[in-house]
């Protein structure tokens, strides 16, 4: 069987092409949706989705999310007593939904298609691939999310050159693409983006409007950063939500013996996210002017992501193009289907072609530096980027530097790769010094040229113009770690991890979801929650699946009267 997978930052889904359509499968809690989420737990055991998003909250240093953005690199995470590589956090998502469908069907499937961003280069979508066969799937074709897309919303049913425009604003990303068939081969005509947009922003604008408003006297500072900004993330997620519901709703985090809350409005939230939608536009800008077909002739404007579900949005994408964009199909749900309609023509045998786009750098590059704040005070460890992400390859920039300190005898760059404000947050690509005379501070100047080209390979110069001193360092981009040790190899490991059994996911997420609470909450609320816990524990622990059942039912009726950040 061949299945179709939207393998997502934020969310994943899988769906199955039956009965001369897309179908798609929901998991072991009954969501189509799986959170791209992995935590492992005391036992040692794998949690995948949301069972592992519930822990994010009570375990961050053990759970892991938006490993998608690091495929490609070899930055590994660790967790418990193990360090994964990205393709394998992938591979554990992979894995969730293959048996899925093998619970929805019977049959365990072994091949699939997987959807890639449009701007993913080659190593990002071998690592895709790969992914996909440690989860043990012949992955037949990678395709572009866009074009998934399109296909959903039935492009390929369409004439040739009937442009879609497909918008989609997911968790942390925000892409847009231009996507045409032509004599049976589709084509994204442009892609462009901010590939640092999305939901968890609009989670942030909303933290900053409501922190002051619910915590004036900085009492949550009390709490470990990691956990204090896990809980007002969660507490954003929740409003947020019930704000595409509702003109008003409550913003609420649980401290010590105290519940900080306060009501925000619609309006009050769209005012504080104004600066994000404003930059909405300029990608979408720039993908019509780069494939030079104006608005008016666009056959379709196409919404994708759990994004688009914000009204703000919606109304700034109507605003936009002065016509209200096509929401037939589900934005969730639009990837997954399209990934499976490939699918039921793959398996027909008469599969569409793509064409790819240029490639571009999928990560800003730059190096390390220190800045003096309004006050003189010098502040180190900031990232300098140089090139931006998401420039087309290859590309060649140059920044100029000066001495911070009197008398510097040399000046060191460290290069780094990321997204982060502070290198300490990115990753390490090599270091490189150049000697300089002894002057004040600011009077020798360093010219740091970056070239990157399409096959990953970064240059760097750097140039004292006073003394004519130049060093050049080549950073090849080392392939990640699935050269070290063999695919084989990677996923008998893999499969050696221990998980909880199917017919327990919905306990566990339960009870992840309880622990949060308690941790979350107060006085003799958590106490409260405390028995609750225990109660349920002990029908687990009875193996009465009557009880069990009984147990679950009470358990999540009661957490769903006190819990802030129940997932709605
Ligand atoms: P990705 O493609 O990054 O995996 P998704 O398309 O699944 O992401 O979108 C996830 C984002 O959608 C999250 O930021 C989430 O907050 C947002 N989202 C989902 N449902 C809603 C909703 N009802 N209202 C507002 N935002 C939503
Ligand atoms: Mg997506």
């Amino acid at each position: 069987m061949l299945i179709g997978i939207d393998l997502g930052t934020t969310n994943s889904a899988v769906a199955i092409w039956q009965d001369e359509a897309p179908q798609l499968v929901p998991n072991a809690l009954g969501e189509v949706l799986t959170p791209s989420a992995v935590s492992i737990d005391a036992d040692g055991q794998t949690l995948i989705g949301q069972a592992a998003l519930e822990r994010m909250a009570t375990h961050p240093a053990d759970t892991v999310t938006s490993f998608k953005r690091f495929m490609g690199t070899s930055r590994t995470v660790k967790l418990g007593k193990r360090t994964f590589a990205p393709d394998e956090l992938s591979a554990l998502v992979l894995m969730a939904l293959v048996s899925d469908v093998e619970a929805q069907t019977g049959t365990r499937p072994h091949e699939a298609v997987i959807t890639v961003p449009a701007y993913f280069n080659d190593r990002q979508r071998k690592a895709t691939r790969r992914a996909g066969e440690l989860a043990g799937l012949e992955v037949k074709r990678l395709i572009n999310e866009p074009t998934a897309a399109a296909l959903a919303f039935g492009l390929a049913t369409r004439g040739d050159r009937e442009p879609f425009l497909v918008f989609d604003l997911g968790g942390g990303t925000f892409d847009v693409s231009v996507v045409e068939m032509f004599d049976g081969i589709v084509e994204v005509r442009a892609s462009g983006g901010d590939n640092r947009l999305g939901g968890d922003d609009f989670n942030h604008a909303l933290i900053s409007l409501m922190e002051p408003r619910i915590d004036p006297h900085g009492l949550l500072k009390t709490i470990p950063a990691d956990r204090r900004a896990a809980q007002l993330f969660q507490a954003a997620e929740r409003t947020r939500r019930r704000l595409s519901e509702t003109d008003k709703a409550e913003f609420a985090v649980a401290l010590a013996d105290q519940r900080l809350t306060a009501q925000v409005t619609a309006d009050e939230f769209e005012q504080a996210a104004s600066d994000l939608i404003a930059r909405l536009r300029d990608p979408v800008a720039r993908a019509l002017r780069d494939c030079a077909i104006d608005a008016a002739s666009l056959s379709e404007i196409v919404m994708v992501g759990g994004s688009t579900r914000m009204p703000v949005v919606r109304r700034a994408l109507t605003r936009m193009f002065g016509r209200f964009p096509n929401a037939t199909v589900h934005p969730d749900h639009a990837v997954a289907l399209g990934a499976a309609i490939q699918a039921g023509l793959l398996s027909r045998g008469d599969g569409l072609d793509e064409i790819r786009i240029t490639d571009v750098c999928p990560f800003t590059l730059g190096v390390d530096s220190a800045q003096k704040d309004a006050r003189g005070t010098l502040l180190t460890g900031l990232f300098s980027p140089i090139i931006d992400r998401n420039t087309p390859v290859p590309v060649s920039r140059i920044e100029t530097y000066q001495t911070v300190s009197d008398n510097q005898r040399q000046l060191e760059f460290e290069i780094y790769q990321g997204e982060s404000r502070e290198v300490s947050g990115n990753i390490a690509l090599g270091k490189l010094s150049v000697p300089i005379p002894p002057r004040p501070a600011g009077e020798i100047t360093a010219d740091v040229r970056f070239s990157y080209d399409s096959s990953g390979l970064l240059e760097v110069d750097v140039t004292i113009p006073s003394s004519g001193l130049t060093r050049n360092l080549v950073i090849v981009s080392e392939d990640d770690r699935s050269d070290a040790m063999g695919l084989e190899q990677r996923r008998a490991a893999l499969a050696k991890l221990k998980f909880h059994p199917r017919e327990a996911t919905e306990n566990i997420t339960l009870m992840a979801r309880a622990e949060r609470c308690y941790e979350g909450c107060i006085g003799d609320e958590r106490q409260m929650v405390g028995r609750w816990i225990a109660d349920f524990t002990g029908a687990l622990e009875r193996q009465d699946p009557r009880q069990i059942s009984e147990g679950r039912q009470q358990l999540a009726g009661l957490l769903d009267q006190i819990d802030l950040h129940a997932p709605l």
